[in-house]
């Protein structure tokens, strides 16, 4: 099933799940899952991406994203049926100010075109161990190891889906490693993943 943006409804996001990136955001590690919603809306599966123009410093934050699928596991909880890549930009600038205020941070997340994803793949429940990075002009910003998640995808997966009104085709992004850093127009981007079972898939974004 390939889907359009139009038909996604839900984009779970987990924060802080790789400790190095809670680290240099000047953050303490959860003790449970953190998640925010970013509108399906924000989805783009376009190569090229406007950038909000209300933020002075938006943020590439590359993550691993599981989609939802229909088939439910053993217990009734839906199981993961492709993986992707997804960028969670986030106008930096905007989350500092929300979170001096103690604000959500729906202004900083879930803006227009805040969420580009790759194609996605097939895989089976429970995922493999994925591996990936994103390029920016050249140079490598990001690298990530999913065997780092402070969390993993089940622990994700469970804890989602008991507390959330998940359905299928709804995504989770499940957190950025390190290195996070501003995007401007005119820059490119390239990210790419692997799988422990050999998989690998790629995507390339231009910046407007
Ligand atoms: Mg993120």
């Amino acid at each position: 099933m390939n889907q359009t943006s139009h038909e996604i409804r839900n984009v779970w996001a987990v924060g802080r799940n790789y400790g190095a990136h809670a680290k240099e955001m000047g953050s303490d590690l959860p003790s449970k899952p953190m998640i925010f919603l970013k509108a399906g809306s924000t989805v783009t599966f376009e190569s090229d991406v406007t950038l909000y123009r209300g933020s002075a410093d938006i943020h590439h934050e590359i993550e691993i994203a599981l989609r939802f699928g229909k088939k439910p596991d053993a217990n009734g909880l839906l199981e993961f049926d492709r993986v992707a890549l997804a960028l969670d930009l986030t106008a930096r600038d905007l989350q500092t100010e929300l979170k001096k205020e103690s604000h959500p941070w729906t202004l900083a997340k879930s803006f227009r075109e805040s969420c580009p994803m790759s194609a996605a793949l097939e895989i089976s429940n429970p995922p493999p161990r994925f591996e990936f990075e994103l390029v920016v002009n050249g140079e490598r910003r990001q690298r990530g190891d999913t065997k780092n998640m402070l969390f993993n995808f089940e622990e994700l997966r469970v804890y989602v889906l008991a507390a959330f009104p998940v359905v299928p085709g709804d995504w989770l992004l499940t957190g950025t490693p390190e290195g996070v850093g501003p995007l401007k127009p005119g820059d490119h981007a390239t990210a790419a993943l692997k799988s422990a079972t050999g998989q690998t898939l790629s995507s390339a974004w231009r910046f407007r």
